[in-house]
């Protein structure tokens, strides 16, 4: 089994070469596998031999950049293509993330995508995998990023809210499509009693997740009710664009990213370091889980966190400064 890094990765063996969140055209790709339906991970999902979870195919028609059907897989169930063994395991990320396991000639690699190792309101931590190899997404992959306990980040968000309705403005929130945006719904839903409009966009998001049994209570911004909310300025507005809305009361805008530990967002009332992804430690954390011979990192910090990882003892590898192509398969020293 070899592997390279092509924006997403490639991995040859026995003649079939499945490409995982790859963005360029080569022909010879036997099978595309979509970790999940962030536009940077599915860039290319309208080519035949397209794999996906049902979620993320739900979720991507939202997007209106799927133009066909596609295969989907089920979580936990192992599928034969050719000679090699695919399973999809849950990585936490978002609704319908997964993290691939391929097994071919006896040798198993763990492609995980982006991860969360927590369990958040919507979302249950990733399942860790044991894999002889394992590519990693360093997003955060620096010491610099450590989030804050979820639940200290959930109340300073709660505080902020009650905050902004006190002094007579909406508090609104500019944020990802899929994932944050249902976070933040839900978060609303479980610790205050005040009604959540959202953009037309996300509530059609938020169908999905509904539809997989995620329960979302909200107003669609275009509805009687959703207009009526906005008028009297008594309730929390949620869309993944920032966008000016006539109204009575004025608005303060807060957005929820992990970048928002190290950098500052000027332009907005507030920024809260909400992620979606591993911080520094839950990377490392998900590494020493898994227990690979072999950690290729990749994206973000990707250098930053395989000489950390080195550092603890085990065998790491940024995958971009490896060479084209990485043969799985050679003797580990
Ligand atoms: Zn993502």
């Amino acid at each position: 089994m070899r592997t390279s890094y092509e924006n997403g990765v490639l991995v040859a063996c026995k003649g079939m070469v499945l490409a995982f969140d790859a963005a360029g055209d080569r022909l010879d790709v036997s099978l595309r596998c979509i970790t999940h339906a962030h536009i940077d991970h599915a860039m290319k999902t309208n080519d035949p031999n397209t794999l996906m979870s049902a979620e993320t195919y739900e979720l991507l028609k939202v997007t209106g950049r799927l133009k066909r059907s596609a295969d989907t897989l089920e979580f936990e169930k192992t599928i034969d293509i050719g000679s090699v063994k695919l399973t999809a395991v849950n990585a936490g990320h978002i609704l319908g993330s997964c993290q691939y396991v391929i097994e071919c000639e006896g040798t198993t690699l763990l492609f995980s995508g982006d991860i969360n190792v927590h369990d958040t309101l919507i979302t249950k931590a990733a399942k860790p995998v044991n894999a002889d190899f394992m590519i990693l997404e360093a997003t955060y992959g620096d010491p610099n990023f450590l989030f804050p306990d979820r639940e200290a980040i959930y109340s300073k968000i709660v505080k902020w809210i009650c905050e902004c309705l006190k002094s007579d403005k909406i508090p609104a929130f500019k944020a990802y499509l899929f994932g944050k945006s249902q976070e933040l719904i839900k978060l609303v839903n479980e610790y205050l009693d005040i009604p959540v409009v959202v953009c037309d966009t996300v509530a059609k998001a938020c169908e999905v997740y509904k539809k997989f049994g995620i329960d979302l209570s909200y107003f669609r911004e275009s509805t009687a009710a959703g207009k009526e909310l906005l008028k009297t300025g008594e309730c929390v507005y949620v869309s993944n664009h920032r966008t000016y809305i006539p109204l009575n009361r004025k608005m303060k805008w807060a957005t929820a990213t992990g970048w928002a530990l190290r950098y500052s967002f000027e332009s907005y009332d507030a920024a809260f370091p909400l992620s979606s992804h591993a911080d520094f430690m839950g990377l490392i954390s998900h590494v020493e889980a898994c227990m690979p011979r072999r950690v290729y990192t990749m994206h973000g910090y990707s250098k930053r966190l395989a000489k950390e990882l080195e550092r603890r003892g085990l065998a790491a590898t940024a995958l971009e400064s490896a060479g084209a192509f990485v043969s799985l398969i050679r003797k580990e020293k």
